[in-house]
Order: C-alpha cells, then sequence, then structure tokens
C-alpha cells in the first residue's frame, strides 16, 4: 500500500536516532527480555514445541494522543452494551445475514448452528463476551484543524506548505485520501474557508519552522512542535470489533513490560508514567471466572477451544497461568474441535462433558473463527454439541454473529444504531466512530456501492466474513476481485472506507532479522478489550478490560503479528501542549 507523502507524524516519545552503540546493547537485552517474560511466539518457519522466539515488537512504545485513548477506554461499556443487544436481536441478525448466507458457506454454516439452537431453545440463557474493538486515528479527518492540515503539507517535497494549504482550503486531491464521516458530520474538502480557518492557516505559515532531519536515511521534515501537534489530535475509527478470540490480552500487557523495561535502560524512567496500566490479562481472566462462578459448580472446569497447533501460545497459557495462579481450585483444560468431537457428550441436564466426566462450566474459544479450524463435519458437529451444552461459551453463537463485518456495516447506519442504543449521547458518540460502511448486497444500494468502488478503489477497503487477517483486499485490487464475483456473490463482502492513521517513526525488532534494526514509518492500531455478561434480559457485568497496541511498516495492508506483519507495542500518551521529544 503507499502511503500519501502527507501523512502526519506524531512525534517520538524520546528522540531518535539512537547511537548505533546503545541502540545494539538496548536491543539484543530487548530481545531477551522479551523472551524471558513471555513477549513471545512459537517460530512458524522453525516450529517446535520446546521453543519459542521473541515476537516482534516496537523498541519504544508508540505515541498516541491521550484525550482519544481515554475516549475509546470510556466508550467500551457501552460498546460492549451494543454488542450484547445486537447479540439478542434475532430478527436484526436475522435479516443482516439473509442475503450474505445465501453465499458464505462458512457464515452460513455458523448460522444454521444459531437457527437450530433458536429452534431448540437456548440451554444456557447467559453469555461470556470478551470482546476488542480495534481502532485507528484518521488523519484525514474533517475536522482535523487548519494547523493540522498545515503540517500534513510539510512534509512535502518541496518544504513548502502549498499543499497543505491547498488541502485546508478544500483544493488538494489529498493523493486519493478518503474524507470520512467524522463527529457524524460528513463535510467535504470542497468547502470555503471560514475567516477563522484564514487566519488560522496564515498564523501556521508564519510560525512554520521547516528543518530538513534525515533519521537513518528517512527524509523528515520537522516543524516547531507547537505547530505540529495538532496534526495528532484527530478523530479515531473502528476497524472492526472481535467478539471470538479477542488476542492480545496477554502480549498487550507484556508489550508494555518490555517497553517499559527499554525507556529505563536508555535513561528515560521518567516518560513511563505516560504508558498507561494494562489490566488485560486480569480483566480477560477474571470474566471467565465471573462466567464460572454463575455456573456454580465448584468442580467444573474452564476449557479453551484450541487450534491443532498454537503459534501464538503465550497469549493462551498466560491467560491459564492467571487462573490457576489466582483461583487454583479451577482447572483449566485445552481441547481442539476434533478432540471435543471425539470426547465430549452431554449429561442429563446437557451439561458438557469431557472425558473422566469432567463437566465444562465455560468455554472460551481460542479457534473456530476460520473455515480452516473445521476439517470435516466432525468439527461442526463439535461446535453444535457445545452450542446446545449448558456450558457457558465466549463466545455463544449469537455474539459470534454479531462480530461479522456484514453486522458492523448494518450497525454504522444511525437508524439502525436507534434500535440498540436508547440514550442520544451515547449514541452519538457511538455513531461517531464509524467511518464509511457500505453494503454489496445484490440491491439497488448494494449497485451504487460496486459502481463506487470501481469508480474510486483507492479510497476503500472490501472485506469478506472473516477473521484472523489476510483475507482483505485493498485499494487499486478491488476493481479485479469484485469483477471475478456475480452480483450474487458480492453480498458476502462489504465495502469500507480505508482510514489514514498518522505516522510514528521507530525501530522495530524482529526474530532473524537485521541487527541493529533501522528507523521505519510505522502505522498502530489501538484494541481496547471489553468483557459482557448477561443473558437476553439482563446485563450481570459489563466493564473494560485493558488495551493492546499493534503497529505495522506504513505500507502493509495488515499488521496482524502472528501472520508476520505486525509488532507488538503499547501507547505512550501524549498532550497537544506536551513539549517536544528530548
Ligand atoms: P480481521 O478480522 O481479519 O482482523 P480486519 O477488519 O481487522 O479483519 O482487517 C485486518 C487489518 O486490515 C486491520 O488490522 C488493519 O490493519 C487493516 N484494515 C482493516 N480495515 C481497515 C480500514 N478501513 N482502513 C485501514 N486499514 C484497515
Ligand atoms: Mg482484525
Amino acid at each position: 500500500m503507499s502511503v500519501d507523502p502527507n501523512t502526519p507524524v506524531l512525534r517520538n516519545c524520546i528522540r531518535l536516532p539512537l547511537p548505533e552503540d546503545e541502540l545494539i546493547e538496548v536491543t539484543a537485552k530487548a530481545k531477551d527480555y522479551a523472551i524471558m517474560h513471555g513477549a513471545a511466539m512459537r517460530s512458524k518457519s522453525n516450529f517446535s514445541e520446546d521453543s519459542l522466539n521473541f515476537a516482534p515488537f516496537v523498541l519504544v512504545p508508540s505515541s498516541f494522543p491521550r484525550k482519544e485513548f481515554e475516549k475509546a477506554v470510556a466508550l467500551q461499556p457501552i460498546i460492549n452494551r451494543l454488542m450484547h443487544n445486537v447479540a439478542h436481536d434475532e430478527e436484526f441478525i436475522t435479516t443482516t445475514l439473509a442475503e450474505t448466507i445465501k453465499v458464505d458457506e462458512f457464515t452460513a454454516n455458523l448460522f444454521n448452528i444459531y437457527r437450530k439452537v433458536l429452534a431448540h431453545g437456548f440451554t444456557q440463557r447467559t453469555s461470556l463476551g470478551m470482546l476488542r474493538s480495534d481502532l485507528m486515528l484518521e488523519s484525514g479527518c474533517p475536522e482535523l484543524s487548519p494547523k493540522a492540515l498545515l503540517w500534513r503539507g510539510e512534509a512535502g517535497e518541496d518544504g513548502e506548505a502549498t499543499a497543505a494549504a491547498a488541502a485546508a482550503a478544500g483544493t488538494g486531491s489529498g493523493g486519493g485520501v478518503g474524507v470520512g464521516v467524522c463527529g457524524g458530520k460528513a463535510k467535504s474538502r470542497a468547502r470555503a474557508k471560514t475567516m477563522e480557518e484564514e487566519e488560522d492557516e496564515a498564523t501556521v505559515k508564519r510560525n512554520v519552522q521547516l528543518s530538513r532531519a534525515t533519521v537513518s536515511g528517512v527524509s523528515t521534515a520537522t516543524v516547531a512542535s507547537k505547530d505540529r501537534k495538532a496534526a495528532a489530535y484527530c478523530c479515531w475509527k473502528q476497524v472492526e470489533i472481535n467478539t471470538i478470540a479477542s488476542g492480545f490480552g496477554h502480549l498487550g500487557p507484556a508489550s508494555k513490560t518490555v517497553q517499559s523495561f527499554v525507556l529505563r535502560e536508555l535513561g528515560h524512567a521518567d516518560k513511563l508514567p505516560n504508558m498507561p496500566h494494562n489490566n488485560a490479562l486480569a480483566g480477560l481472566c477474571d470474566g471467565m471466572v465471573k462466567a464460572w462462578d454463575i455456573y456454580a459448580k465448584p468442580q467444573s472446569v474452564i476449557l479453551f477451544i484450541i487450534e491443532d497447533v498454537s503459534y501464538n501460545i503465550c497469549d493462551q497459557r498466560f491467560h491459564e497461568f492467571y487462573i490457576r495462579e489466582n483461583y487454583p481450585h479451577i482447572k483449566v483444560l485445552r481441547r481442539t474441535l476434533t478432540e471435543v468431537h471425539r470426547e465430549g457428550k452431554l449429561g442429563l441436564n446437557k451439561e458438557l462433558l469431557l472425558s473422566g466426566g469432567l463437566e465444562v462450566a465455560v468455554i472460551y474459544f481460542r479457534a473456530g473463527y476460520e473455515p480452516g479450524h473445521y476439517h470435516s463435519q466432525d468439527e461442526w458437529d463439535a461446535r453444535y454439541l457445545m452450542e446446545t451444552s449448558l456450558a457457558i461459551k465466549c463466545p455463544s453463537i449469537q455474539y459470534h454473529l454479531a462480530g461479522t463485518k456484514k453486522v458492523q456495516q448494518a450497525l454504522a447506519q444511525p437508524a439502525v444504531l436507534e434500535r440498540f442504543i436508547n440514550d442520544p449521547e451515547e449514541m452519538k458518540a457511538v455513531g461517531k466512530i464509524f467511518t464509511g460502511l457500505y453494503s454489496l448486497d445484490d440491491n439497488e444500494a448494494g449497485n451504487a456501492t460496486y459502481e463506487m468502488a470501481l469508480r474510486t478503489p483507492e479510497k476503500f477497503v472490501l472485506k469478506p466474513q472473516r477473521e484472523g487477517g489476510g483475507n482483505n483486499v485493498y485499494g487499486v485490487d478491488i476493481p479485479d476481485a469484485l469483477k471475478r464475483m456475480s452480483r450474487v456473490e458480492r453480498s458476502a463482502w462489504i465495502l469500507m472506507d480505508l482510514i489514514h492513521p498518522p505516522l510514528t517513526k521507530g525501530y522495530m525488532v524482529r526474530p532473524g532479522a537485521e541487527m541493529p534494526p533501522t528507523i521505519v514509518d510505522m502505522v498502530s492500531e489501538l484494541g481496547i478489550f471489553g468483557v459482557v455478561i448477561g443473558d437476553a434480559d439482563q446485563i450481570i457485568h459489563n466493564y473494560q478490560a485493558g488495551h493492546m497496541l499493534r503497529t505495522k511498516l506504513s505500507t502493509a495492508n495488515e499488521g496482524g503479528v502472528a501472520a508476520g506483519l505486525g509488532a507488538l507495542d503499547s501507547p505512550y500518551l501524549i498532550d497537544s501542549d506536551d513539549e517536544d521529544e528530548n
């Protein structure tokens, strides 16, 4: 993916580059520290159950605007409630997915389980939702102040602020930057400037002090910090909401541990208070234990459903170890879907029983979200068996379906949101987080989306109903992909405005990569965890539960860490009135 040269750059937590000697020493230490603190994974290229590699990580934490971080944290319980209500709205789920399941076999299989469960009645009415709402800052936001826009232009080739001034005036092409709906108000860039904006712009032009700095071969433009800070303070947009296998409950906090160590080693312990506390592991595991308490059988166990091979092993075992250390009376088991098919059966009261008569209270799915996890009908039968059992599922089938991209697209329409959120303020706040999401169903609206995607593909990402990364189609690849589909097949997909996050610059450390690392342009994606427990009538627990930050090269489309493109990171919170890095 190409990056707009006008993309703003967030200021760094500390001044980079580091002197080479110091960089080599601290990176070597940090790699060992990462392995020894579980910021690690199994190697895909050289797999062994007996060893771990450190997970790719960003050496020092990436900046993130404090105000936007706090907004995301505060919003999570509202998003939890929204998703809980959506999951329990049978009519909404059924109509929203009606077209999709005609052509998407995987979603249809999930939906069939849902249909059968509905027909027989839910054996277990309580669901455990462990959600993760993923978001990116949007630098192409139309509410971005003229100051920020000016700064966007300053990184341009000519060192002048003209491109940005043009953008602020609404005449810049923006390099194909799509303007999402921000603050609920979609504004066109092609609008007249207000007098206030013109004044602001003139002031900023006067204040701009461009100085070219070369950082490890990367040429950047820097400006007086007073002006460039504004660029960071835009809105953020939701990338997706995960309702199944929301990972990084351990790796999120572990990233903070590693980066805190690095900052201390580099003599920047004073920066640590700007790294927010992250209780993701405890928050999620306590959620499982609360569900276990609701099940209320002292001998019952918590079951993790796992892939045949778990590369991301630390992010599962640490959950298990946390539960065993803090609640030693609760046993944790791990089984694949295939093993559940072989071993599992229902008791007299539809209890899920594993061999030896072990009764399962809570099922935590870390697999089952992609077709490859179901090798045959056996695995689907196992999923159905669990679904009809008395065990509390994370997620239950209705929660799984509520997390599909199609449902996210439907929710982004204001009239739909009204159905699930009563409070007008809450509705406004949630409405703001959606960027443009468009149906590709076989109808008039879907056809209009199709035409729009063919006209300006660079503004969009095309998404199927899949999880786990690597399934989306980006920008210029979209027309070919769409043209290969029939009109009906398109309804398995949705179209979404591409979000344009600001850049950060830093060192990405990867197993097997050259030492010392070089400074690269990166973008980050913040995930906020939420736990919600309840049934169709009431919510018993609802809280925000920590966060995770994943960072990828700015040129990469996707940033899955397990997929090898992203790196562990954690937010370093910055304020608009901060002094420049030192
Ligand atoms: P998955 O369920 O496979 O994780 P996502 O919707 O999260 O699918 O997309 C995968 C990745 O693609 C995201 O983590 C993000 O890096 C990138 N991505 C997805 N949607 C957008 C978007 N609208 N704008 C920019 N990047 C996106
Ligand atoms: Mg994702």
